[in-house]
């Protein structure tokens, strides 16, 4: 069974080989020590073994510590099933339909257990168990099959994320030439690219997430079907999506995965009207502005929201279709209204994007009408807005990107520091310098 993974017909048509082999790395010849494992982790790593289960630390926490950083999270593999494990921690829930995995939490921290997979695609070719299907594209749309180690280890995307550690004897345990990838520093796929882009299409933004985080290289093989394959992101289901936009842009490597995927053709699948109206000439200045800025904040260990991103990102869709409806002579505040949803109508096509933070999105956008208009109260009711601090880092942020002329950034940072006597100066010169307004007549009320 697993002699058809071990050799794979590369995209150009010819055959190549890579064999791979189980090396145990001894405990002194890597630097993954137990001190660098969060105790929860090392608490479910010890009670799967004492357990009788095997156990072992993969993924982003062998990984990064191999790098010499911090691991986001920990993941641990183990032959114990779901409901094994489930029994084992009163502090668990079984989640997940695609892969069932179990979340054992300890306050804020989740580790995140899965059961050993096995090859679904061939378990699919032997037998037609409901368990393993694969759509017409490829996709695998239920991977549940329990598997070994060896197994396990070639179910996984890239080499580097096939690296175990094993608590008890201290060793790391390599399948696919992880290790060596990870010294050449690069990304690659275990098995045939395309098949495995084809299973699961969300390989690609991973290979992009990782190389921007990683300062890694996308290894030739593993490069070359994604600029082709990446129309295939469509098929898959929009809550998904809006969850790895949202990990692609906060892993604090926003600028440079934005870079990667406009490279590979992948942004266009997550945002299709944003890049639309970048291929029309809308400037993309202030997604990489904002990106910049993220970065920075997460650099500060700040956090990020959602709905700044997401304004953010479709900024150029809402600009170009504000403007057509300008243009087609609708008057301004309608338009602006009318193009937000829209603009929201097809991104929701693409990616999700939850109520929660679509309301503040909008929010941010229709305050951009509002922060130039601040003579008389209104400095004061915008300024009490639930989103005035976001609508004013975001205006902060056209004025960086050269879209609009500096100066209302500058007023409105000044209007914040001053006290109440400086706020009536500040309007005051206003009402003398500012533009004439036009009062209208307020319609007279009948009794
Ligand atoms: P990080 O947590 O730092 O983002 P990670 O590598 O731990 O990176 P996770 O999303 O936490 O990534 O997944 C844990 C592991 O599960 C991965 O390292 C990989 O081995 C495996 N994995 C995750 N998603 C996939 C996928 N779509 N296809 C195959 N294997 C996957
Ligand atoms: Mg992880």
């Amino acid at each position: 069974m697993l002699k058809r993974l071990l050799s794979y017909v590369s995209g150009n048509g010819k055959k190549k080989a890579r064999t791979y082999q189980r090396q145990d790395i001894p405990r002194d010849q890597h630097n993954v020590s137990r001190s660098f494992i969060s105790e929860p982790a090392k608490k479910v790593l010890s009670r799967l073994n004492n357990a009788g289960y095997e156990a072992y630390l993969v993924g982003g926490g062998v990984r990064d510590i191999l790098l010499g950083g911090k691991p986001k999270d920990f993941d641990i593999a183990t032959n114990a099933t779901p409901e094994e494990v489930h029994d084992l921690f009163r502090n668990s829930r079984l989640i997940g339909r695609r892969f069932r995995i179990v979340h054992v939490l300890f306050g804020r921290e989740v580790i995140e257990v899965t059961t050993f997979r096995g090859n679904a695609a061939e378990a699919q070719e032997d037998d037609d168990d409901d368990d393993r299907r694969t759509s017409e594209h490829g996709l695998l749309l239920r991977d549940n099959v329990y598997g070994n180690l060896e197994e396990d280890a070639l179910r996984r995307d890239f080499t580097v994320n096939a690296l175990y550690y094993c608590i008890r004897d201290f060793t790391v345990v390599d399948f696919a030439n992880g290790i060596e990838d990870l010294e050449n520093r690069q990304m690659r796929l275990i098995g045939d690219p395309e098949t495995r882009y084809r299973e699961d299409p969300v390989r690609m933004l991973r290979a992009v997430r990782f190389a921007a985080k990683l300062g890694f290289d996308i290894e030739p093989d593993t490069e070359a079907p994604i600029r082709e394959l990446a129309p295939l992101l469509t098929h898959i289901p929009p809550a998904r999506l809006f969850e790895e936009v949202l990990k692609l842009f906060s892993a604090g490597f926003g600028e440079a995965t934005y870079d990667l995927l406009s490279e590979y053709n992948l942004l266009a699948p997550l945002f299709p009207e944003t890049v639309q109206a970048i291929n029309n000439g809308e400037p993309d200045e202030l997604i990489r502005k904002a990106l910049r800025n993220t970065d920075a904040r997460i650099a500060q260990g700040k956090s990020v929201t959602p709905y700044f991103l997401f304004a953010a990102m479709l900024w150029p869709a809402l600009q170009a279709e504000w403007r057509k409806r300008q243009d087609n002579g609708e008057p301004v505040q309608p338009a602006l209204h009318m193009a937000i949803a829209k603009v929201i109508g097809r991104q929701v096509q693409a990616t999700s994007i939850p109520k929660r933070f679509s309301g503040p999105m909008k929010e941010i956008w229709e305050l951009q009408m509002r922060l130039p208009r601040r003579q008389g109260k209104r400095a004061f009711a915008t300024m009490s807005h639930p989103r005035f601090r976001a609508a004013y880092d975001f205006l902060l942020v056209r004025e960086a990107s050269g879209e609009i002329e500096p100066g209302l950034g500058q007023w409105w940072t000044e209007f914040q520091e001053t006290d109440e006597r400086g706020q009536e100066r500040m309007l005051t010169q206003l009402g003398s310098d500012g533009p004439k307004k036009r009062r209208r007549k307020k319609p007279t009320k009948k009794a």
